[in-house]
């Protein structure tokens, strides 16, 4: 096992760059997740720690050695990709020992190393076939398997996950998730999914546009994100912003919105007159009396929860409540806000206050 630096990493295509100078430092053992929305690099960033990629500027380091110029087959590492890569012609164990087989081990460690993978992810039944006899769960799992089998100082994971139906997907994350646990190997894993990337990662990186957004531990980008970018990105639904300022009245700060809807804001360095944007978590609104009268504009109930699309004066609000409502679309119901959990955004620099 191994940390990993990412240091001012930087990667231009012909005259285009796509990664602005990233730094991250993936500590021996941790499970790290970088994610952000389509195009943002995370591949590329990951491919250049693989070696797949040219590194154009900065540094990469696995085990505290420099690796910018060395081959795949030299760093260490091992990489699952989404569409698999498995060998169609091979069957799963010689999938799984290819690799090993290419680099001259004796027999006898290629066999124990394939059975110690297929025990784990208890590929045992299914070593005899070949992938189009597999699903799609355990084409994955023989993956995985081809990357343990190689007992790698770092594993890399390009969206592994997504070409798996939905609960695939939840199952197959808790899998990778105890393997990691049991291995405890590095890890670096690429997502779109916040979801995953909230469920699975000690640390996350949040990417946009070839750039660090916000790097932290899952709860804490929940709790205290960086910015608007990272506040909308992590949480399903999304955080609601509404565009105002704040103003003095009868002796309290409140949130003022642009339509004149009036919310109580949570203590903060902000004074009275600056112009805001107002982010509240869907979650951290709810039903309940002495709230800012809203709209229901349509009501979604799942059985466990109800999203309830509103407006407040005419700002739009998405609430997610624990109970079941009654009303129906057209009439008010009260929502208050749990202010302590509201987030103020400067207006300009989108930064949290
Ligand atoms: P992500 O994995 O976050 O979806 P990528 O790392 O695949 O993003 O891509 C980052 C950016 O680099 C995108 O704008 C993409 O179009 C560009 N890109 C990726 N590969 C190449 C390439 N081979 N040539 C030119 N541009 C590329």
């Amino acid at each position: 096992m191994a940390n990993v630096k990412i240091r001012d990493v930087v990667k231009n295509y012909g005259n285009v760059k796509v990664i602005h100078g990233v730094s991250v430092d993936i500590e021996d053992g941790e499970f790290v997740v970088l994610v952000g929305p389509s195009g943002c690099g995370k591949s590329t960033l990951l491919r250049m720690v693989a070696g797949l990629e040219e590194i154009s500027g900065g540094e990469v380091m696995i085990g505290d050695k420099v690796v910018n110029t060395k081959p795949p087959k030299e760093r260490d590492i091992a990489m699952v990709f989404q569409n698999y890569a498995l060998y169609p012609h091979m069957n799963v164990a010689d999938n799984m020992s290819f690799s090993l087989r290419l680099k001259g081990t004796p027999k006898a460690e290629i066999q124990q190393k394939v059975k110690r993978a297929a025990e784990i992810l208890d590929l045992g039944k299914l070593l005899n076939r070949f992938p189009r006899q597999l699903s799609g769960g355990q084409r994955q799992r023989v993956a995985m398997g081809r990357a343990i089998v190689r007992d790698p100082q770092v594993f890399l994971f390009d969206e592994p996950l997504s070409n798996l139906d939905a609960k695939l997907r939840v199952a197959m994350r808790v899998e990778i998730k105890e393997l990691h646990q049991r291995l405890k190997t590095t890890t670096i894993y690429v997502t779109h999914d916040q979801i995953e990337a909230m469920t699975m990662a000690e640390k996350i990186v949040v990417m946009k546009d070839g750039r660090v957004e916000q790097i932290g531990n899952p709860l804490d980008l929940y709790d205290k994100p960086a910015n608007t970018f990272v506040a909308g990105f992590i949480g399903s639904p999304s955080m609601n912003f509404i565009e105002g300022r704040l103003e003095q009245r009868d002796g309290t700060t409140v949130f003022v919105s642009k339509t004149g809807t009036v919310l109580p804001v949570p203590a903060a360095d902000a004074a009275p007159g600056q112009e805001v944007i107002y982010g509240i978590r869907p979650e951290h609104i709810d039903h309940a009396p002495g709230g800012s009268a809203a709209t229901i504009s349509v009501l979604e109930p799942t059985g466990s929860e109800t999203q309830i699309f509103a407006h407040v004066g005419q700002d739009p609000i998405v609430a997610v409540v624990k109970d079941r409502i009654p009303e129906r679309p057209g009439e008010t119901i009260q929502l208050r806000i749990d202010v302590k959990r509201a987030h103020l955004f400067d207006k300009e620099t989108r930064k949290r206050l």
